[in-house]
């Protein structure tokens, strides 16, 4: 049976496209943060929709199960196969055409696998933007950026993928193909289907194609970072800028002096900005369709009179193009610092902006309680209500071995977030990693009804098994 499938495989997209040994599939199988490892039956590239569409028929007539992939950046464990290796993991990869740009409509159709930033490029050589910017941009690709609805640095002013988004092409799990790509900023028609696929992290269909949403390209941006008291002097800066600055404000970002002492040992080579430390930091960007006067002048006041109101400490704004990429490196830098410094539990969380301060204050207390000396590692989206909420272990002791706590931690963590209104996962979905902690909070209608979309539009239950329910 497995080697009647892997025929029709090469007869549709050819022998060399369809990879069956160990060694080279090896790097297909292994989610991005290097915990996890799967197996599957073959890794399959096909080149085009109707080779997508050929493929998904061939593997529903013989329900052998398909696992989606794109970059394989997703932090969920939901582009790599179980380890059953039952799966053929379909890469998308070679769908990296950028079919069309209409600079009338504001848009450009585009293959699931092209890359981010190549995507970015094409936008910016017609003179526009495409304003999803992650730091994966490099690697992941425009389909795993609609699978798991990815946010990024610039959700303040632009949205989600999905609100970048006006149509999609999509395989269904029954080899169908849908053309949804419609370029239309109205289209009242019926059930949102375009929706039903963004962000199910390819649970329900293949995406192959989508026409995205472009923008003016600003004419100036300009990078500042304050220096605060607390998370509750971030929101009401926050507040400050929105109604100073309005759709010009495209970032602000909270870090922890935590955060940026992980960076400063990690990389030292990187700026510090301030003489002194200060317990918290926004990173704000400002962008402007008007001269960068302007925008010196709007961000300059604002800031001066955040100062002046108290309700920030200190301030640097960017003199230069360098000086903003070295603050934007010091926000990016977190991450990479992290994983230099050792593991972390993390946690990707949303609140409504006005509870954040007090979530952190209560999951700070709760985790001190129960594990005392514990480091939180708080950075993240604040202008979204998007904190990466991540823990690292008492200073000196070891990461691998707190790791042991990973169940407890969340626990505090993930009923806190509930108890406050929020979401368990704010950016990177649910993948295998979240799904027993999804079953926990979802309520028993909603996850019913998501069930029942499941069973109507993949009834057979090929379509990345495993993943979200
Ligand atoms: P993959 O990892 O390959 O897949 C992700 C999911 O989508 C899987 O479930 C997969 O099955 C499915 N999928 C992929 N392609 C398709 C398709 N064509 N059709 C159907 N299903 C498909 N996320 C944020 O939201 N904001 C951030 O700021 C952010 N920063 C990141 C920084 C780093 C360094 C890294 C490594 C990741 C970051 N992420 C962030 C995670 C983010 O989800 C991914 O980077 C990206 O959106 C996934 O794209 P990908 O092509 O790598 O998808």
């Amino acid at each position: 049976m497995a080697e009647d499938i892997l025929g029709r495989c090469r007869a549709i997209v050819g022998d060399a496209h369809v990879i069956t040994d160990e060694a080279t599939m090896a790097p297909f199988m292994a989610d991005w943060r290097g915990r996890y490892s799967g197996r599957g039956l073959a890794v399959v590239l096909p080149s085009d929709t109707a080779q997508v569409a050929a493929i998904v028929a061939a593997c529903a007539a013989a329900r052998v199960p398909i696992v989606p992939q794109g970059g394989r950046t997703g932090l969920v464990m939901g582009s790599v196969p179980d380890t059953s290796g039952a799966a053929i993991v379909l890469s998308l990869r070679r769908l990296n055409r950028i079919r069309a740009i209409d600079p009338l409509n504001r848009t450009m159709t585009v293959e699931a696998g092209c890359i981010l930033a190549d995507v970015q490029a094409a936008a910016g050589e017609a003179g526009m933007l495409y304003p999803l910017s992650l730091a994966a941009e490099g690697s992941c690709t425009i389909g795993g950026n609609l699978s798991t609805n990815a946010g990024g640095t610039a959700v303040l002013r632009y949205g989600n993928t999905r609100e970048l988004c006006l149509g999609l092409e999509v395989v269904n799990a029954q080899g169908e193909v849908w053309d949804g790509l419609r370029g239309l900023r109205k289209d009242n028609t019926g059930y949102a289907l375009r929706e039903l696929f963004i962000g199910a992290e390819g649970t329900l269909g293949v995406i192959t194609a989508a026409v995205l949403k472009l923008y003016p390209a600003p004419r100036a941006a300009l990078t500042a970072l304050v220096a605060l008291d607390s998370p509750r002097q971030a929101v009401e800066l926050l507040g400050l800028l929105q109604a100073r600055c309005g759709a010009a404000l495209t970032g602000f970002e909270l870090m922890s002096a935590f955060c940026l002492d992980l960076v400063a040992a990690q990389f030292p080579d990187l700026p510090r900005p301030f003489a002194d430390r200060h317990p918290q930091y926004a990173l704000v960007e400002l962008s402007s369709n008007e001269s960068d006067a302007h925008a010196h002048g709007l961000l300059e006041s604002s800031i001066g009179e955040a100062l002046e109101a108290g309700v920030a400490r200190d301030a640097v704004v960017a003199t230069s193009n360098k000086q903003a990429l070295d603050l934007w490196r010091l926000r990016e830098h977190i991450p990479l610092a992290q994983a230099a410094a050792g593991k972390n539990i993390k946690h990707d969380i949303s609140l409504a902006v006005s509870r954040i301060p007090g979530f952190i204050a209560r999951a700070d207390a709760a985790l001190q309680q129960a594990f005392p000396g514990c480091q939180p590692v708080t950075f993240g989206h604040l202008g979204d209500g998007n904190l990466h909420y991540n823990v690292a272990p008492p200073a000196g002791e070891s990461h691998e071995a707190f790791l042991g706590h990973q169940a407890a931690v969340n626990r505090i963590v993930h009923d806190l977030v509930a108890d406050c209104g929020g979401s368990i996962s704010a950016e990177h979905g649910i993948g295998m990693l979240k799904r027993e902690e999804l079953a926990r909070y979802k309520s028993p209608v909603e996850l019913g009804m998501m069930r029942a979309i499941k069973a109507a539009l993949d009834p057979l239950g090929i379509m990345n098994p495993g993943k979200i329910l």
